[in-house]
């Protein structure tokens, strides 16, 4: 049965300034295991490094999701035309769980276990979980919708539009979120407006004309958070130290098997998924590994788990090519071992892309009631899709080697 909550239930936010709960699904789903977990997980990885306010969690992240998405199901005109009851909770269950599957420290597990998070996402949601448990109990086969909404299988595309899309309800908090606790002021758009200026046009969620200019000031506060806060050269540096850590401790576990008995929270490494250990792979585990790693024998282990504890960051420079690359790398393999100690990374995204898939794209309904993509119809995005991504290609390395 989906049931409303006795009361209706509010959560203080800073960016939303309250988050209302009516639903008792939602309120039992908060309180599942796997959701709690994403307290113990920065929404911005490395970043407080950086930004050292930054310390906010994919816990915050989650819920501010689910508020602009409960917003959306009850506040755009017309909804109600495409949306019936069980859509509305769907989406905002599948809201409030799109980032379970997480793993610590933003991609970078990705990185080296090969595993997605939107994988691990869908078996926690399909699988024996919590999250499982509460879905099915509330209605019968509700965990294949939520996960359907995630996977963009489900027959309403509009349902996964309201959660992944390139205007979507996890871009539009993250951007808030993110802008507020790094303490910058990129990211900051008008949300009220763009959820006032959307409306249903056919089976598509689209903003009408009047609201181009908050969406054009929406894709630059994208353009400007990539380069200012999430491709930042300090966070690319501390992450270039967690992906050199989690490679050796994968190549020592080669040689010496009893290491992998020792560091159970790095196991899911090795790119088996099973959901308990994932249970426990957190931020705070791998910091307890960091620590117990700073007095290994393996030199290499150890040094570059006290770099991650105490902040010894390596430096960076701009490459322009294979060349100029080669010329750092051959310095760095004087002393170190450049498996380990060379990194190097390229960064190019577009705030607004319209070659993505057709429900990714924003679509403008014009005041004669006609639907146009985009970029048609703003200068300013048209612009931006022409211009050439930035290049922007670094590497890594320990300092002292200049
Ligand atoms: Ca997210």
């Amino acid at each position: 049965m989906l049931n409303k909550t006795s009361e209706s239930k509010v959560l203080r936010d800073p960016i939303h300034e309250y988050i209302h709960i009516e639903d008792q699904l939602i309120w039992d789903l908060l309180a599942c295991r796997e959701v709690q977990r994403l307290k113990r997980i920065h929404q911005l990885g490395t970043t407080y490094q950086v930004y050292h306010t930054a310390e906010h969690s994919r816990f915050s992240h989650a819920l501010g999701v689910y508020e602009i998405v409960r917003r959306m199901v009850n506040e755009i005109n017309g909804i109600d035309e495409i949306l019936n009851e069980e859509d509305k909770i769907a989406v905002m269950a599948a809201a409030l769980l799109h980032d379970i599957g997480h793993g610590p420290f933003s991609h970078i597990f990705e990185v080296i276990s090969k595993v997605h998070h939107e994988d691990i996402t869908q078996k926690i949601i399909l699988e024996d979980s919590e999250v499982h448990r509460v879905l099915e109990k509330a209605q019968s086969g509700l965990s294949k919708v939520v996960a359907s909404i995630l996977s963009h299988t489900h027959p309403k595309a509009v349902l996964s539009q309201f959660v992944s899309s390139q205007l979507d309800a996890d871009r539009m908090d993250y951007l808030l979120r993110d802008a507020y606790f790094t303490g910058t002021s990129y990211g900051k758009y008008d949300l009220e407006r763009i959820l006032r200026t959307f409306v249903v046009n056919g089976d598509k969620l689209t903003v009408k004309e009047s609201g181009i200019h908050s969406i054009e000031d929406y894709i630059m506060a994208r353009y400007h958070m990539y380069y200012q806060v999430y491709y930042h050269p300090v966070g690319r540096a501390v992450e270039a130290i967690l992906i050199a850590f989690f490679k050796r401790w994968v190549d020592l576990t080669k040689s010496d098997p009893s290491i992998t008995q020792r560091y159970p929270m790095f196991r899911f490494l090795l790119g088996k998924v099973e959901l308990d250990p994932f249970y426990h792979l957190d931020e705070s585990t791998c910091f307890a590994g960091f620590h117990m790693a700073s007095v290994e024998q393996d030199p290499i282990l150890k040094d570059l788990a006290e770099r991650l504890l105490n902040r010894r960051l390596f430096g960076y420079v701009d490459v322009k090519n294979e060349d100029e690359r080669n010329v750092i790398r051959q310095k760095v393999e004087k002393t170190y071992d450049s498996r380990y100690y060379f990194y190097q990374d390229e960064m190019s995204s577009r705030p607004y892309s319209p070659y993505q898939e057709d429900e990714s794209l924003i679509y403008i309904t014009l005041i004669d009631g006609t639907i146009k993509e985009l970029s048609q119809v703003s200068n300013i995005v048209a612009a931006i899709v022409a211009a050439k991504p930035k290049d922007d290609k670094k590497v890594y390395f320990p300092k002292e080697i200049l």
